[in-house]
């Protein structure tokens, strides 16, 4: 493509290249200037009408730049523009959406708090930005998107890759090719960040033997700013330039530094920009350094120990875990984290040996773990669906030894939702806005999950032929655009041009069509439907009622099992009774995914239950009438309702897999058959499927209102937000005075905790394994507290099952009656409220009023 304003000369035949660089500003006219400022907002990425201007502009190249519109605009001619300029119509919409964007940004200016900072390795904002891989990225991006539409006050820090993740592409016998392109920062929504000097904002991050620079740049997400670190500078060794060149790429020592750069880079970022927050969310362990480096700054600017500086931070850190499995949670070799970390002693002023406890449970594990420091050095810990908030109970249970899972005070859920703007259809929109425009507020402190739910439910009111009309027009868009990838000269695909003729020709746009598309991660099992092939070959090959799978997703380039999945999926798909039945798409991205989910008429999802954290797919589904079909596991559990999707039994019945896979596969079989193919193909006589369409409806009146983005933002408001923020507010007040009060109250206590003295203990009188239910027995403790009051010592009786799993059955707290000789006297009248044989233990335990839960202060003493 010609660029505008660049004279080309021709060189002698036999002369060496010598290159100059230039930087050639894109010739937008003045009075097409609005087109630039839109383009430098993602905002134009979830509105309709900036998204249409663009495509107008030259509907090839917005095809070709992957819908980029930095760099359509570089790459429109100049005759392109001239027409621009003459077309009153485009003129005026193009200043319509102008003034929409800047009404957007002005109503924002003023928000109401707790402001947060958020913190994520990676963001999936636009197909165009590749700082993503897959739904850890997509959910910080929709979040980021959503707290601009509710009007939350938040900054991003993230980091900005050279490279991104990978380009896939499938080789002819079915091999994942990945290809890295480096990105042109040029053509993509970001910018330096100046300071007042004009100049580039830039931190350093001393590492072994050198400091390593990083230059700090934004992206505006409507109103929240994302700030991306930056170290593929000239000024540092070649080693670290590479630091932010691939996501997840490089090795355990890279991912150290990478961790370095996003935690203690990204506070360092913040406090030179001059930017202070309410509350610092860590998206997932890889963010835990940024506690690190709070407790550093706050010593210095404060004059507070380590543990002062922990107790005023950790009140205004929140962890998000994503992951269901130890394994999954990041950790770094003792050698490799020392060589690292070591200064850290020094700065905190504490050992090394107290320092690594910050990410061990005891001192003899040798790695470091990143989940553990991010757990320790914040005030609250959610998972990401209820279930998942109970599995990350369990894993973390490890650092709150003497307790049960469910007693974690400190570890709750939130259930992931998706941005409704970005994903849902803009035919649905149309649909929708009709009856929730008027009925909802923006701002997310008048949100209320019950009007919501009810604007959502009018949906009833819309004409079952509308609803299949839409679905059908999505469907149709979707096998068109597959089409299009298919024969593309753009996109390679290693094929035979005759297997891709056929596999086109007998894709169908009326045919049930159902998805299945995301990371290549064995646990999802994207093998089970394969498993009985005469079976599934019947079901698809069905002349009267056809159905078709379309498949998409990325392995980890390092993880073989999951790109054997992909090419055992590109051979069954060249299998004659499947071509064009099995069809796998390759590069699953943003732009892919959202054409799926609108497109197909069911979302499949079969992971090994508890594995999929939440998962997020199958509700962008939901936001467009796509019925899932899932394993009840993340978010599932609770989306799932009657006659509004699918779910495939919740309980583990083999503890071998490959029986449960078996079993799982069956019931994915006959569910097909028996439920999902005859509701689709049964059609009224005016040829509407109207028992589909009724699951249809439910989906969006039952399922949709409970996972978008804004329901997800209330939750993290009511549920930790607003109470961290307001309890931080009083530790830090007075110059840190309840800070110091409490870390010295700690010292106090563990400073003469093991000498307690339990003097004597009698359980209801002497008798033993014989309680009624219901009835008093008087019992009582007697401790020497050791100069300890009893305001600050607590004894409890806890009751569990005396069977495998071990789970709780109740508690009691005892009285301090009375001190005689230095002793007290603890009494509790036990009641058993429960019959049957169960265990029960004594514990005692540290008590203050303004402690944030148990687990701020995890002193556990059994007697
Ligand atoms: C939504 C999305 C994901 C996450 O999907 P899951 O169902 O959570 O696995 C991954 N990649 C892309 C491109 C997405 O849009």
């Amino acid at each position: 493509m010609e660029k505008q304003g660049v004279r080309f000369v021709k060189l002698p035949d036999n002369a060496e290249p010598t290159w100059k660089k230039i930087i050639v500003e894109s010739n937008v006219p003045e009075l097409l200037e609005p087109l630039r400022v839109i383009s430098r907002n993602l905002w134009w990425s979830w509105n309709d009408d900036a998204r249409k201007l663009f495509e107008e502009i030259d509907p090839e190249i917005w095809e070709q730049t992957a819908h980029n519109p930095i760099q359509l605009l570089e790459e429109t001619s100049l005759e392109r523009f001239s027409e621009l300029e003459a077309d009153m119509s485009f003129i005026l919409r193009m200043k319509e959406v102008e003034a929409r964007l800047s009404q957007y940004l002005n109503e924002r200016k003023e928000l109401l708090g707790p402001k947060v900072a958020y913190f994520s390795m990676e963001y999936g904002l636009h197909t165009s930005l590749k700082i993503y891989s897959g739904g850890l990225g997509i959910l910080a991006g929709d979040y980021l998107k959503e707290a601009s539409d509710s009007k939350v006050e938040m900054v991003a820090v993230g980091l900005l890759y050279r490279f991104g993740y990978f380009k896939q592409t499938i080789s002819a016998n079915g091999e994942q090719v990945a290809h890295y392109e480096a990105e042109h920062f040029t053509h993509i929504p970001v910018q330096p960040v100046m300071d007042e000097n004009g100049n580039w904002v830039t931190i350093t991050i001393e590492m072994p033997g050198r400091t390593v620079l990083a230059q700090v740049w934004s992206v505006n997400v409507g109103s929240v700013k994302l700030f991306l670190l930056d170290t593929d500078l000239e000024a540092n060794q070649e080693q670290d330039r590479f630091i932010t060149h691939h996501l997840y790429g490089g090795d355990n020592e890279n991912r150290l530094k990478q961790e370095m750069v996003l935690g203690l880079g990204g506070i360092r970022a913040l406090e030179k920009m001059g930017i202070s927050a309410e509350i610092y969310h860590i998206n997932e362990g890889h963010a835990a350094f940024i506690g690190l480096e709070r407790m550093w700054n706050l010593q210095q600017k404060a004059n507070l120990t380590f543990a002062e500086a922990k107790e005023a931070i950790r009140a205004s850190n929140l962890f998000t875990t994503h992951t269901p499995v130890p394994a999954g949670h990041d950790a770094f070799h003792d050698d490799l984290f020392r060589a690292y970390m070591e200064k850290f002693t020094d700065r905190l002023g504490i050992s090394w040996d107290e320092f690594e406890m910050l990410g061990k449970t005891n001192p003899h594990e040798d790695h470091f773990n990143m989940s553990f420091l991010a757990a320790n050095l914040s005030e609250r810990i959610n998972g990401v669906s209820r279930l998942h908030g109970r599995v990350s109970q369990e894993l973390l249970v490890e650092l709150y030894k003497g307790f049960l899972p469910e007693e974690l005070e400190n570890v709750g859920y939130v259930t992931n939702g998706v941005h409704y703007p970005t994903w849902a259809a803009p035919e649905w929109r149309k649909i929708h806005e009709k009856f929730l425009k008027e009925e909802l507020p923006e701002d997310i402190h008048d949100y209320d999950e019950a009007s919501e739910a009810r604007a959502w439910k009018n949906i009833y009111k819309v004409e079952d032929g509308v609803i299949w009309n839409t679905k059908s027009t999505l469907r149709a868009r979707l096998i068109e655009y597959i089409k299009e990838r298919f024969t593309d000269t753009h996109i390679q695909r290693n094929e035979n041009p005759k297997f891709i003729a056929e596999a086109l020709s007998k894709l169908n746009p009326n045919a049930l069509t159902i998805g299945f598309a995301r990371r290549f991660a064995t646990y999802k099992r994207a093998h089970l439907i394969f498993r009985n092939l005469d079976r599934l070959d019947k079901i698809v090959n069905n002349p009267e009622r056809p159905v078709q799978f379309i498949f998409a997703g990325k392995a980890h380039p390092a993880d073989k099992a999951g790109q054997d999945l992909i090419k055992y999926i590109m051979e069954i798909s060249k299998r004659p009774e499947f071509v064009g039945k099995i069809l796998f798409i390759q590069n699953y991205d943003m732009n892919l995914a959202k054409i799926m989910v609108q497109g197909c008429d069911v979302w499949m999802n079969t992971p090994t239950r508890p594995l999929e954290a939440s998962g997020t797919s199958g509700e962008k589904g939901v936001m467009n009438g796509t019925l899932h079909f899932s394993v009840l596991d993340g978010w599932w559990v609770e989306g799932y309702k009657k006659d509004a999707g699918w779910a495939l039994n919740e309980e583990r019945s083999f503890d071998i897999q490959d029986l449960q896979d078996e079993l799982d596969a069956e019931s994915i079989y006959s569910t097909l058959e028996n439920e999902i193919i005859p509701a689709y193909y049964y059609r009224n006589e005016k040829g509407v499927p109207v028992l589909w369409v009724d699951f249809i409806k439910n989906t969006f009146a039952e399922v949709a209102p409970y996972f978008t983005t804004r329901r997800m933002m209330r939750d993290y408001f009511d549920r930790f937000y607003i109470k961290q923020a307001e309890r931080s507010k009083g530790i830090v007040a007075e110059d840190y005075r309840h800070a110091r009060d409490m870390a010295q109250w700690k010292a106090k206590v563990s400073g003469v905790w093991s000498d307690i003295e339990v003097v004597n203990v009698q359980l209801a009188d002497g008798i033993t394994n014989s309680y009624k239910m219901g009835q008093d027995y008087p019992s009582k403790v007697v401790l020497d507290l050791k100069g300890l009051t009893p305001e600050e010592v607590g004894v409890e009786m806890i009751v569990v099952t005396s069977d495998e799993p071990v789970e709780f059955v109740q508690k009691q707290e005892f009285t301090p009656v009375k001190t005689e000789n230095g002793m007290t006297h603890y009494q509790l009248d036990l009641n058993l409220k429960q019959s049957g044989t169960f265990n029960y233990g004594l514990r005692v335990y540290p008590k203050n009023e303004n402690l944030a839960h148990r687990q701020d202060f995890r002193y556990l003493r059994w007697i």
